[in-house]
């Protein structure tokens, strides 16, 4: 059984909504946007433990070109961005191309029929002018190798696969990881469980949240006057891109404003935590902007309940009542919650087989030419292929950013294609490798580069210690150039 769509694009997050809407106003009508899940919403659809809240202020954490004046609070809870992404995916219409539970297995360029084929796991294969991969960064649950683990006898939940019908109460429950999903949803589990003990490998610098409630009638002027929102937009777009660029790109200049956010993060460990040796065990041993931070004023101060106990010990096993430390200690468990977080690398860059020209298979290829695409959209020997959770398109730290800029490469990437009448577009090698050695250079002023990350096991490494996720400049450099990339650093052909 075969379709035909002028595009396929694989998942229904932000990137997939985002990618739909500018394709449809491209003229594209005939798309297909398929997801492995039962709704829309990615990220936002698939997470749903208690605390899951937004760590970039909701005004920066949306769609430029639709504001949302019903955001409850500065730092929003995360159902509201579901009900964001639905609203989004109605008003643009896009909702109509959606087809859920469908698990795309791979996709190969056909160069004969110069078209793609998308292989579902139900056998149907799709074949589809472009393909779209929209299939996110944080997406494939991390189960931790922990030896005993399937021999636990109690609930073990992991965070990203909650179950809201559970119920914590008077349950001896551990949470092992600290990451930024711990962080916010330790202190909900400290309310219900009876002891709770936070296993911890590495420590995460937490910062302050100035988070605030939006008024009804705060939110009533955002609706009538959209330019009071833009107005506070422009603070916290300008209030994150500047911290990205200063402490993490410009690290060799402005390595004193790292210094200045461990002394924050510090200061707020004082004031909530009393026990000396507790607050050293939480102290990093890494650079701020190593890792991912976190912001939480609730996450110290829960760890300094008498109910709640935080475990550095190390995990030796875990056995069917409990979890045995390396120093020998049992904690008696009833319930496991898995805060561990997600495989950024093996099983999601790509997070499907993807196969282009001459056979070349873009993880294989990744992995013996290192991670790279060009202005994080777009690879060699890919013809009509763009790539949204790609080797440097990571820019600032709210998704919307990434999603934003892309759509405007592919407006006039797309938009170019249209107007030679062509119908295959293919980014050329001088083009990718010129874009990989500036970003490559670009990291050598990083706080990824000089700074002491040896220690932090951050995600933002990959397997063999390059740190390729981000595009290390400001989110305005990355908007601004997709406006005027040369338009020769790609090969347009007509069928
Ligand atoms: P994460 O940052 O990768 O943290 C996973 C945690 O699990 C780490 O503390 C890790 O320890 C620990 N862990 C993993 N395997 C382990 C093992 N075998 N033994 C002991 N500990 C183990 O994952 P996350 O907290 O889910 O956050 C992932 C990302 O999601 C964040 O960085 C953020 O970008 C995003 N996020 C966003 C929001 C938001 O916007 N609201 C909320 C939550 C998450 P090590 O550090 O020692 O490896």
């Amino acid at each position: 059984m075969e379709s035909r769509f002028d595009a396929v694009i694989v998942g229904a997050g932000f990137g997939g909504i985002g990618a739909a809407i500018q394709l449809n106003r491209l003229g594209y009508e005939r798309i297909l946007i398929v997801d492995r899940e039962d709704d829309l919403g990615g990220t936002w659809h698939v997470n749903r433990y208690p605390g899951l809240t937004v760590d970039v202020p909701s005004t920066t954490f949306s769609y430029w070109f639709e504001p949302n004046p019903n955001w409850s609070r500065m730092y929003a809870p995360g159902a509201e961005l579901k009900t964001y992404a639905e609203h989004v995916a109605d008003k643009y219409d896009v909702r109509q191309f959606m087809r859920f539970n469908t698990t795309v297995e791979g996709a190969r360029w056909d160069s004969d029929a110069e078209v793609w084929r998308v292989a579902l796991d139900d056998g149907e294969t799709l074949t589809a002018s472009f393909l779209v991969a929209a299939t996110g960064f944080l997406c494939q649950p991390c189960m931790p190798e922990i030896a005993g683990l399937d021999t636990f006898e109690g609930r073990i939940i992991h965070t990203a696969k909650w179950d809201g019908d559970y119920s914590f109460h008077g349950r001896r429950t551990a949470v092992i990881g600290t990451g930024s999903t711990a962080v916010q949803v330790v202190p909900e589990l400290a309310k219900e469980a009876s002891e709770l003990t936070v296993y911890q490998r590495t420590p995460i610098w937490v910062m302050p949240k100035f988070d605030f409630g939006f008024s009804p009638a705060v939110r009533r002027l955002f609706a009538r006057v959209p330019l009071a929102q833009r107005i506070l937009r422009w603070f916290t777009d300008t209030g994150m891109d500047l911290m990205m660029v200063l402490a993490m790109w410009k690290f060799r200049r402005f390595r004193a404003l790292n210094v200045a956010a461990e002394r924050v993060s510090q200061a707020l460990r004082f004031l909530s935590i009393r026990d000396e040796e507790l607050r050293r065990k939480l102290n990093p041993d890494y650079d701020f902007g190593c890792k991912r931070p976190t912001l939480s004023n609730s996450y110290y101060r829960t760890l300094a309940e008498p109910h709640v106990h935080l475990e550095t010990a190390g995990i030796e096993r875990v056995e069917g009542d409990g979890i045995v430390t390396r120093d020998g200690r049992k904690n008696l468990v009833d319930t496991l919650v898995l805060a561990t977080g997600f495989d950024v690398w093996e099983a999601n860059l790509p997070a499907i087989e993807v196969i282009g020209r001459e056979g070349r298979n873009l993880g294989k290829w990744w992995r013996e030419n290192g991670f790279q695409a060009y202005q994080g959209i777009s690879v060699p020997y890919f013809p009509n292929f763009l790539t949204m959770a790609s080797p440097f398109a990571w820019v600032g730290l709210s998704w919307f950013n990434t999603v934003e800029y892309q759509m405007r490469h592919m407006d006039r990437l797309l938009g170019e294609l249209q107007r030679r009448n062509a119908q295959i577009f293919e980014v050329s090698e001088q083009a990718n490798s010129r874009f990989f050695d500036r970003m490559t250079e670009l990291l050598d002023d990083s706080v990824f580069h000089l700074g002491t990350c040896a220690t932090s096991r951050s995600y933002w490494f990959s397997p063999s210690g390059q740190a390729p996720l981000f595009r290390p400049t400001s989110v305005r450099n990355a908007v601004e150039e997709q406006h005027r990339f040369p338009l020769s650093d790609y090969t347009f052909t007509r069928s």
